[in-house]
């Protein structure tokens, strides 16, 4: 099998597979338990919280649309947008009936600190949303500029989906002031799909407890109630909750530190490669990811013909997400990906550029 190097789902290692292929308990047991509740600490630490941190069976969307459900009460949201996933939220608040404000910015760009204090200073406002890693453009905002405007707008929850950012860099939920911080097993993670892990402020809680049209699955109040228990509302999947284990085993045994470097060291070797190649960036200088590089196609070349060439070698690349189909290609190096297995891709690429 080819590998992946597209930004989710991505390469997933033998040892998680191992652990996600383990024998089934009730979700019920004391074995459960043991399991869900033993992975707290850790779960706690990379989330930067001392909220305990749900585990949720579906994919990130699930809990996209269910922050938008438990926390937009009687006001407005507003979504920030600036890529396929943040543009997509915005759909999502008004299918679940909400009110719901854009703040549009060109696909490339990041979300600026000063862009959501004007958008807020309108008023009326429940909660704020903001795609941290905009995985289909490359561009990271400057998580730490948006939670200080925050800071002026105290009744306004914040609302941060980090499904492709989460154990890559630092973001430290309860110093940030974050209200929900949500992540994906098939990204940053390197898990199979399935499985969306989240934590909420104290502030979230109160204000979830407050709008009765929080539905069952996604009911925060309902994780919290369970949690308590160390169980989930309904049956989870359990065979996620083993590879996340394994998968927490593996980042705390590299310690988290090293993690955000070898994430670091594998973006800078393909950033170096751009440059060799000459090629742009789609995003600018500042608030470019560090989970994957989105390469603007400047030089005209035959993507779809290159991400061929590229998995005849071996290695499957993202030849353009939605509109920039062609007309940039995306190459990820999240997860178990070192400083050798890029240079690998790289050599690939060379050869198929050729
Ligand atoms: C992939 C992705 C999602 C959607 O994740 P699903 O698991 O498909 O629900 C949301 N946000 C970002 C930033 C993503 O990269």
């Amino acid at each position: 099998m080819p590998k992946l190097f597209i930004p989710g789902p991505i390469q997933v290692s033998d040892k998680t597979f191992r652990a996600f292929c383990k024998p089934m308990i009730g979700h019920r047991s004391n074995d459960f338990k043991k399991l869900y509740g033993g992975i707290q600490p850790r779960l706690k630490e990379l989330f930067g919280t001392q909220q305990p941190v749900f585990l949720s069976t579906s994919s990130a969307w699930g809990v996209m649309e269910g922050s938008i459900r438990n926390l937009v009460h009687t006001g407005k949201v507003l979504n920030c947008m600036n890529g396929a996933f943040s543009d997509k939220w915005i759909d999502v608040s008004r299918r679940c009936g909400k009110e719901a404000v854009a703040l549009q910015v060109e696909w490339g760009q990041p979300i600026r600190g000063e862009q959501l204090r004007a958008a807020l200073s309108a008023g009326g406002f429940d909660a704020v949303t903001l795609i941290h890693n905009e995985t289909s453009t490359g561009v990271m905002s400057d998580i730490r500029e948006i939670a200080t405007v925050m800071k002026d707008f105290p009744d306004v929850l914040l609302i941060v989906d980090t499904v492709s950012s989460f154990s890559v860099v630092p973001i430290a939920m309860d110093e940030l002031g974050i209200d929900v911080l949500l992540t994906g097993s098939q990204k940053a993670l390197a898990m199979p799909p399935g499985l969306a892990l989240f934590s909420a402020s104290k502030k979230a809680m109160e204000r979830a407890a407050k709008v009765n049209t929080r539905g069952y699955y996604f009911d925060f109040v309902e994780f919290a109630k369970n949690q308590a228990e160390d169980m989930t509302p309904s049956t989870p999947s359990i065979s996620h909750i083993y590879a996340l284990e394994s998968k927490l085993e593996d980042i705390f045994t590299e310690g988290v530190a090293n993690r955000h470097a070898r994430h670091a060291e594998n973006n800078a070797i393909v950033h170096e490669w751009v440059r060799r190649h000459g090629f742009d960036f789609f995003a600018p200088e500042g608030f470019r990811s560090k989970s994957l590089t989105c390469i603007a196609n400047n030089k005209g070349i035959d993507v779809a013909e290159l991400a061929k060439k590229a998995k005849e070698r071996g290695f499957i690349i993202d030849g353009g997400y939605g509109k920039l189909k062609g007309k940039t290609f995306r190459l990820s190096n999240m997860g178990d990906e070192t400083p050798e297995t890029m240079r690998e891709l790289l050599t690939a690429l060379d050869a198929s550029l050729a």
